[in-house]
């Protein structure tokens, strides 16, 4: 099971991330779970440092490996100070502009940093009609359009429908499922058995009263947390739930 811990721009001071980084290995350690740790970019080499059993993330990455780019991160240097994933088209940098010709440059940015993409889709809203599937399938062949088969066996798929993001309550596990059924019949028929084995994640509002039940109903073979991963109590709720 992976298990994507996104603190987003939490928490404040690089002695609360320590804090919150040692309270998290000490949870990972009790579990069979792969921890996957985003913290934001300024923590970033500080946090790989004392990464323990985790791995490290970064939040996001520019398409171009060097140069006029104030304020952005490139995949190398990601990679040079011990990250080894990066989030890809997270729906909080889509809705800074981020195109879906964009997330697919940064998928082959960051592969050929040796850094493993987790690509993020999901639709804004949904309808009766079944349309956000073509939204989804248009964001994934997007993503994955410049991926061989070799390198698909680096990428993880994080589905994370918009409108459940920062809300109340997580997507059902019955919406989930069909989600992942969906998803899987598209990776499958981009990399054939590659695309069998290529994890599934479930992200939108998990916390410890949910994550149980979208882990065994859902079908996925992680969740992507996001406000509850910062939280130190939230934290210790989310991995109780999961023993
Ligand atoms: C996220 O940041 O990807 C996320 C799922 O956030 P939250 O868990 O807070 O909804």
């Amino acid at each position: 099971m992976i298990l994507v811990l996104n603190w987003k721009m939490n928490p404040k001071t690089l002695k609360e991330a320590f804090s919150l980084l040692d309270a998290t290995k000490k949870s990972i350690l009790r579990k069979k779970i792969t921890g996957i740790v985003a913290p934001p970019s300024v923590f970033l080499a500080d946090i790989a440092r004392k990464k323990g059993t985790l791995h490290v993330a970064a939040q996001s990455i520019h398409t171009e490996e060097s140069g006029s780019h104030t304020g952005d991160v490139a995949a190398a240097q990601v990679s040079s100070v011990g990250a080894d994933h990066v989030l890809i088209g997270h729906a909080e940098r889509r809705a800074l502009g981020e195109t879906n010709e964009e997330v697919g440059k940064k998928v082959v940015a960051a592969l050929a940093s040796h850094l493993a993409p987790i690509i993020c889709v999901g639709e804004n809203a949904r309808d009766g009609q079944g349309h956000y599937l073509e939204t989804i399938r248009i964001q994934l062949e997007a993503a994955l359009c410049d991926v061989s088969k070799t390198k698909a066996k680096h990428l993880v798929i994080a589905y994370e429908p918009v409108w459940a993001i920062g809300a109340a309550k997580p997507m059902s596990t019955h919406e989930m499922h069909e989600m992942t059924i969906y998803i899987r019949k598209f990776l499958f028929s981009k990399f054939g058995k590659t695309g069998m084995s290529m994890p599934i994640l479930y992200g939108g509002s998990i916390d410890g009263t949910s994550a149980r039940d979208m882990m065994h109903h859902g079908e996925v073979d992680g969740l992507l947390v996001g406000r509850a991963s910062s939280d130190m109590s939230k934290m210790h709720e989310l991995f109780d739930a999961l023993k």
